[in-house]
């Protein structure tokens, strides 16, 4: 299989986007997939998450020393690229360094790539050098949102700054799909999930995410929604996302 290379984005932060590599990576990991996660935001929660929060080399050290992706390997089939806290100090000076600055990623990548069915890129929530770098490595982007007011809000701000990028550098990364994530079995949350499948029509996943109790307590407990409780609805809904997205 040809390795995919997979932003999971949206300028906002708390929507779930952190939740969703991991737990869909280990979802794809459990089905043989060969899955590689890179924390590219300076909060650094997919690396405490994975319980990796001191690593002895990070993707900033990385980025700066153009040395090769530091991996740890979490579980079996499951890879991660850390990150540190000082990526956020980082970033002036990426811009610093001009075009090169924003291709740290995709070169980084291109080695290692090969080894993984997917590669999924935990962005941070914003859309600058760092996002930029994730939208310039990858094949295409999952949207992450929450069925609620103004989640629409800014979109169209993501959607052309993917088309900018790809007019500007040539580049074809394209939109695999929008997620709703932490819906609830409320009107006003059904209402919204109605309203965004009609907005993105096909391009919305048919698998939701439930807002899930379990969820809170794997991430606030550093485990993946499998090996916390593989009989809640969190881990049902990524497993299923993931048969989704297998077939694409
Ligand atoms: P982001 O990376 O977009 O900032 P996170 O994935 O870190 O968002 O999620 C923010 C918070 O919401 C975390 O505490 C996480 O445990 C919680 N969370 C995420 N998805 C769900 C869900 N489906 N149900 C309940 N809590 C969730
Ligand atoms: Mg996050």
């Amino acid at each position: 299989m040809i390795p995919q290379v997979i932003a999971i984005l949206n300028h906002k932060g708390g929507v779930g986007k952190t939740t969703t590599t991991f737990n869909l990576s280990k979802a794809l990991s459990l089905m043989t997939q060969k899955v590689l996660m890179i924390d590219i935001d300076p909060q650094a929660n997919l690396t405490i998450i994975t319980g990796e929060e001191n690593p002895q080399k990070s993707i900033y050290d990385a980025f700066c020393d153009d040395e090769p992706l530091p991996i740890i390997n979490i579980a079996p089939n499951l890879d991660l690229v850390p990150a540190s806290l000082d990526l956020s100090a980082g970033e002036a000076k990426f811009i610093a360094m001009g075009i090169a600055g924003y291709f740290k990623l995709k070169n980084g990548l291109a080695n290692i790539k090969k080894n993984y069915d997917y590669v999924f890129i935990d962005c941070p929530p914003s859309l600058g050098i760092l996002t930029l770098n994730s939208l310039i490595a990858s094949d295409s982007v999952i949207i992450v949102l929450n069925p609620e007011f103004l989640s629409i809000k800014g979109l169209t701000t993501i959607v052309s700054t993917i088309d900018n990028l790809n007019k500007d550098l040539n580049l074809s990364c394209s939109i695999m799909g929008y997620l709703i994530a932490q819906t609830e079995r409320t009107l006003l949350s059904k209402g919204f999930e109605v309203e965004l499948k009609k907005t993105f029509k096909k391009k919305v996943f048919e698998n939701v995410i439930r807002r899930s109790v379990a969820l809170k307590e794997a991430t606030a407990s550093k485990k993946d929604i499998f090996s916390y409780n593989r009989n809640s609805t969190g881990a049902l809904d990524y497993l299923e996302l993931a048969k989704e997205i297998l077939v694409l």
